[in-house]
């Protein structure tokens, strides 16, 4: 049978075989992490800013309900934070570095929103234009091979996709490189037309966007053939172990590091 991959679970394989087969074929459970948590929180609160009422007409009023909107979110996923049994201080530091990425993010929002009200847009109409399409999925049954997209921007003949990272750098480095190739693939073969731009909007930082040329398309279609000649069986002897410094590290370790070598 041949699986329906995605950008992560690619990724996981070139990172380790052995780590693909645990998490995508024997489905076996993850342990929470306040980064996993933390991103959901973060694309939530992203995701829902763009639905607002007439009441906030000004920049301050939007800044206000981005906040809010950190605010109402983590405490809506606290009892899974908690679970995380983290030192109070070391949670509070993660919620102040969150509101640091929201409001560099707001930041380049607001200077966007300056270019539209100087062009002679009203406040309403400037932040609908601002407005993407959010959280668009795409699978395609050619290449058996599914995204998740954060944001698509469509602007006449112009189409823009972005991922938000909550990430400590800001490289596209190849592992993100192939994760565009991916988007740009499906959305083609979606809308019957390429995407202009793909990137990264690394929250910490700022947006990196690469141009969509055959290089990127061809590198992502190769990577997708790769992998399914190497996930066709289901035996676990066809997953070798990776052995990196990812199995463990200073602060934690693999999901898999008992499995793999303490039995
Ligand atoms: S502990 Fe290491 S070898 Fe085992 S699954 Fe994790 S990354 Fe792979």
């Amino acid at each position: 049978m041949v699986r329906v991959e995605s950008p992560s679970s690619i990724n996981t394989y070139k990172q380790c075989p052995r780590k693909y087969y645990y998490h995508y074929i024997e489905e076996l459970p993850t342990t929470p992490s306040i980064h996993l948590i933390r991103g959901k929180i973060v694309h939530e609160v992203l995701e829902n800013f763009y639905e607002i009422d007439s009441k906030i007409n000004s920049e301050d009023a939007l800044r206000l309900h981005l906040f809010w909107l950190l605010e109402k979110t983590w405490s809506e996923h606290y009892s899974e934070l908690l679970e995380l049994n983290m030192d109070e201080r070391k949670l509070k530091s993660y919620y102040d570095e969150s509101k640091m990425m929201l409001q560099n993010w707001f930041s380049r929002f607001k200077k966007k929103l300056r270019v539209q009200l100087k062009n002679g847009s009203t406040f309403k109409k400037a932040v609908k234009h601002l407005t993407p399409i959010r959280e668009m999925e795409f699978t395609s049954d050619n290449f058996k091979v599914r995204g998740f997209m954060d944001v698509v921007f469509e602007r006449g003949d112009n189409t823009v996709i972005l991922d938000y990272k909550t990430s400590k750098k800001s490289d596209i480095t190849k592992e993100y490189r192939l994760q565009l190739g991916i988007y740009a693939l499906l959305y083609e073969e979606e809308k019957g037309k390429r995407p202009d731009l793909v990137g990264i909007d690394f929250l910490k930082y700022s947006e990196i966007l690469i141009s969509v040329d055959d290089k990127l398309v061809e590198e992502a279609k190769k990577e997708i053939k790769y992998m399914h000649t190497k996930t066709i069986t289901n035996n676990k002897h066809d997953y070798p172990k990776k052995t990196s410094p990812l199995c463990r590290w200073s602060s934690g370790q693999c999901d898999y590091y008992e499995k793999c070598f303490r039995q």
